[in-house]
């Protein structure tokens, strides 16, 4: 039996989620979708004690978290709460800020909605897609750096934009898949291991005629078939984009960490990328996300606050990164209310 079907709108999910018995429930239906299985001793009844969120085996005692190995693990905030903003993180296209999330599900403090958000966006990363294929596009673009927010000369010093490696899929005049990721520079070995992580062996891979295409360490070394487009090919052949699915993603990508997010830190920024390409690769079907961002059905491990923060390894607050110079400081987990 497949999962539960995932709400596709507002009245969908009022029927479907009325209280936080409801979210218990569905919870333990995604869990187990064939009905109840003790982990321990492979019985098929249990006791529901859905207040503590728990299904005791009826024959060995042995009990289940129904949140073990979702993102509401330990949370002490109501599932509800979770439900509705893993509901509008999907049904809302260009996503949510934290101070959004909070007014709109009338939480009390900031740091609430802003672990929640980050909570869902570590579950937008899925460990086993599969690699890009077909005809892929390719190139990098600097993230930041316009010096948007920041507070003068002096604070320029060490705000670099940050390198963002960009591919995507070609189908015919449209866009398939993308992938994004922070790389530390353009060089071959770089771009090619960017390539050779996220493109499947044997793609074609189109680029400009920038050198780190190119050469022994280049993307033709790797295994696939490199059609560099040159300026001057593209001048002679009347048209000017080399690139045009990867330039339009990456004008994509920009005004949306502007217009959602108003800026990201350069700590951050991978989290964002992720999310990006979360929801384009979902933009035909966005509320299909929703099981995926509460984590239901993997088996990964819960993000904590620390790992967040950068708080876990030391103790206390990670120094402030650096920025992107896109930043205006909104989505801050210290800011308070
Ligand atoms: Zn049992």
């Amino acid at each position: 039996m497949p999962r539960p079907p995932y709400p596709r709108n507002v009245a969908d999910f009022n029927r479907m989620f009325p209280d936080e018995e409801a979210c218990v429930a569905y919870l333990a239906a995604c869990r187990w979708p064939d009905g109840f299985r003790c982990p321990e001793c492979g019985h098929d009844a249990a006791f529901e004690l859905p207040r503590r969120r728990l299904w005791q085996c009826k024959s060995c005692g042995h009990q289940t978290s129904v949140t073990a190995g979702t993102v509401m693990h330990r949370t002490r905030t109501p599932l509800l709460t979770w439900f509705w903003a893993a509901f509008w993180m999907t049904a809302h296209k260009p996503g949510l800020s934290a101070l959004q999330l909070r007014h709109m599900l009338g939480l009390a403090r900031y740091e609430t909605a802003w672990l929640i958000l980050h909570k869902l966006r570590r579950a937008m990363v899925d460990a086993n897609r599969e690699p890009l294929k077909g005809t892929v596009e390719i190139d990098e673009a600097f993230i930041g750096g316009e010096q948007l927010g920041l507070r003068g000369g002096r604070q320029l010093a060490g705000r670099k934009a940050l390198l963002v490696a960009v591919a995507v899929e070609v189908r015919g005049k449209g866009s398939g898949r993308v992938r994004a990721e922070v790389i530390p520079d353009a060089t071959a070995p770089t771009l090619s291991r960017f390539i050779v992580r996220n493109i499947e062996q044997g793609s074609s891979v189109l680029s400009d005629g920038h050198r780190g295409y190119q050469g022994r360490d280049g993307v033709a070394a790797q295994g696939y078939t490199h059609l560099p487009r040159t300026q001057e090919s593209f001048r002679l052949a009347g048209t000017e984009d080399v690139v045009p699915h990867a330039h339009r993603a990456i004008s994509q990508l920009k005004a949306w960490l502007l217009g959602t997010h108003r800026g990201v830190g350069a700590d951050q920024l991978p989290v964002y990328l992720d999310e990006f390409v979360f929801r384009w690769n979902r933009r035909h079907a966005p509320m299909a996300g929703f099981q995926t961002l509460l984590g239901l059905g993997t088996h990964r491990e819960p993000t904590t606050y620390g790992q967040i923060t950068g708080r876990e390894a030391t103790g206390r607050p990670r120094r402030r990164g650096r920025k992107t110079g896109l930043t205006l400081a909104t989505d801050d987990p210290r800011r308070g209310d």
